[in-house]
């Protein structure tokens, strides 16, 4: 099966967001799944510390219903092609073709703009980016300082229109069309509105994913006559209509929808967590489902880990040690001290929780904790963590910068790591600092609830900590019980980081397979259609 994708970022190119490394981390684990399969047939199956379905809950129930009908689609064929604006500085490989593409643009003249299709293979998948300079040069991807970009819907249509414009070029059949967040929704109504009679176009199945649902794309409807010709507008918008919701029309035009957690899927079928779309993907019942991301544990390895002052691995944690003593001095606090460092890692805005972390910090040092805060963001959030910071020196810190080794030497060099965002699509913070040995303390919601299992509530089972109901009372009591249990140490801590560390988080054997169920379960469905 042919599997394109179209997204507004994507690692290494262009990345503002968990989007654009979740892109690359697919394109990658689809191109490579078969090698991966066979190559396990002489490797032994890495243990896995839980049940399956702890971890992957729901996803087999959910997302791949009806997939072994559909099952003679067979596999992904790579390399997978992934759709991308060409924004402003991003470097091409010499090997990189170029060649012009007519594009459809309600906006120009002649009702077309010619653009160029600047395609190279890298990664194990193939980029194809949309070049058009008056769309995509600017200094940055969705807007500025004064807000998004007023032409967003003619940039991002044209982005679409350009890719299914490219694959009618190629002239071969496209399996799949994954689309990711509003910027690539246009594509799924342009199929239905525009490329009626195109069999190449209205054979491929569609998929939606939802990697973040704050943000769902309204253009007005003079925005959106940049990104439809009037016919298509008077089809695409009723005409009682002010406007358009791109995301809530890809997920409804898609055969299958997703966002990147279950426990995320669920949540956001609910008023408290749909952000105004849960009755639109209440309607999609079957169509609906969670995929929860996997981590590029190639990247995220403490055994390989060069921002690191010494490696280590579950055999030999030795280095973990040296690692929280390089970090406790680097912060200013005392190596000697056996009192746990508890880190959080995050953008500072409101969903992540650092306001409650603020609140609950005094609770936490008269328990014992120490806290490292790395964040950039919300200035007032900033205030806050500094005033605890203030009043506790020698136990909470503060450092408002984006630092990517810092991150790894906090990761490593803690003892536990907090994570109390108030909604959570999936979340890397949980998965990675498992990963590196340092249990994590989480609020039990969305991808965190699917990742992280409490160790009083399975004891000997356990891998973190989780606290109900996002408040600094369910935080600093949370933080409590992982105290206490770094207290007591021996062996029962050392078991609970080691189940954290098992966890085969790869995209290969976990999420690319189950997007790949999903394609052929979506494809199946256009065909019924
Ligand atoms: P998001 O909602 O921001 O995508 P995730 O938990 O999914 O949250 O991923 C955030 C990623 O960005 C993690 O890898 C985290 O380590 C990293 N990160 C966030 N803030 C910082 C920072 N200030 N410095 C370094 N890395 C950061």
């Amino acid at each position: 099966m042919r599997v394109v994708c179209i997204s507004a970022e994507c690692e290494p190119w262009a990345k503002t967001g968990g989007l654009g490394d979740v892109v690359d981390a697919l394109a990658r684990a689809l191109g490579t799944a078969r090698a991966s399969e066979s190559a396990a047939a002489d490797e032994p199956a890495r243990p896995h510390p839980l049940p399956q379905s702890q971890v992957w809950p729901g996803t087999g129930a959910v997302m791949s219903v009806g997939v072994d009908a559909a099952d003679a689609l067979g596999e992904v064929v790579p390399p997978v092609e992934v759709f991308l604006p060409r924004y402003r500085g991003m470097e091409v490989p010499g090997s990189a073709t170029v060649r012009p593409l007519s594009v459809p643009d309600p906006t120009a003249q002649e009702g077309i703009t010619d653009v160029e299709l600047v395609e190279f293979e890298a990664r194990g998948y193939r980029v194809r980016l949309i070049d058009h300079p008056p769309a995509f040069d600017r200094a940055d991807y969705y807007g500025g300082p004064a807000g998004d970009y007023p032409d967003n819907g003619w940039r991002f249509g044209l982005l679409c229109r350009g890719a299914i414009e490219a694959l009618l070029l190629d002239d071969r059949p496209v399996d799949v069309i994954h689309l990711h967040d509003w910027q690539a929704m246009p594509a799924a109504v342009l199929r239905d509105v525009a490329y009626e009679g195109y069999p190449l176009v209205e054979r491929a199945a569609m998929m939606a994913t939802i990697h973040n649902l704050a943000y769902q794309g309204w253009l007005s409807r003079a925005q959106a006559a940049g990104m439809f010709f009037p016919d298509e507008l008077a089809e695409a918008i009723p005409a009682s209509a002010d406007g358009i919701l791109l995301l809530r029309e890809g997920v409804s035009r898609a055969e299958l929808s997703n966002t990147v957690s279950p426990g995320y899927a669920e949540e956001v079928l609910t008023p408290e967590f749909g952000m105004a779309m849960d009755p639109t993907l209440r309607r999609l019942g079957h169509r609906f489902g969670g995929i929860l991301n996997g981590l590029d544990i190639a990247l995220w390895d403490p055994a390989t880990d060069a921002a690191l002052p010494a490696s280590y691995s579950r055999g030999d944690m030795a280095g973990k040690a040296e690692c929280r003593r390089d970090l406790l001095a680097e912060l200013g606090f005392d190596a000697a001290d056996p009192d746990p460092l508890i880190g959080m890692i995050g953008r500072l805005d409101p969903q992540k929780g650092f306001d409650l972390l603020a609140e609950a910090s005094p609770a936490i040092v008269a328990a014992g904790g120490r806290i490292v805060a790395l964040g950039t963001g919300d200035t007032r959030l900033v205030a806050r963590l500094r005033a605890v910071a203030e009043r506790h020196p020698r136990s909470v810190a503060v450092v408002e910068k984006f630092d990517r080794a810092l991150a790894r030497r906090i990761y490593a060099g803690a003892d536990l790591f907090a994570m109390p965002s108030r909604f959570e699509p999936c979340g890397q913070g949980q998965m990675i600092s498992m990963r590196y040995g340092t249990p994590p303390i989480v609020h039990r919601t969305g991808g965190l609830a699917d990742t992280v299992v409490d160790e009083d509530e399975r004891p000997g089972e356990g891998t973190g900590f989780v606290h109900a109901g996002a408040t600094p009372e369910a935080l600093a009591e949370a933080c409590r019980r992982a105290i206490d249990h770094f207290r007591a140490g021996g062996e029962e801590w050392a078991a609970l980081q080691d189940r954290g560390m098992l966890i085969d988080w790869s995209w290969e054997t976990g999420p690319a397979e189950q997007y790949a169920a999903s394609y052929r379960r979506a494809i199946s469905l256009r065909r019924e259609r």
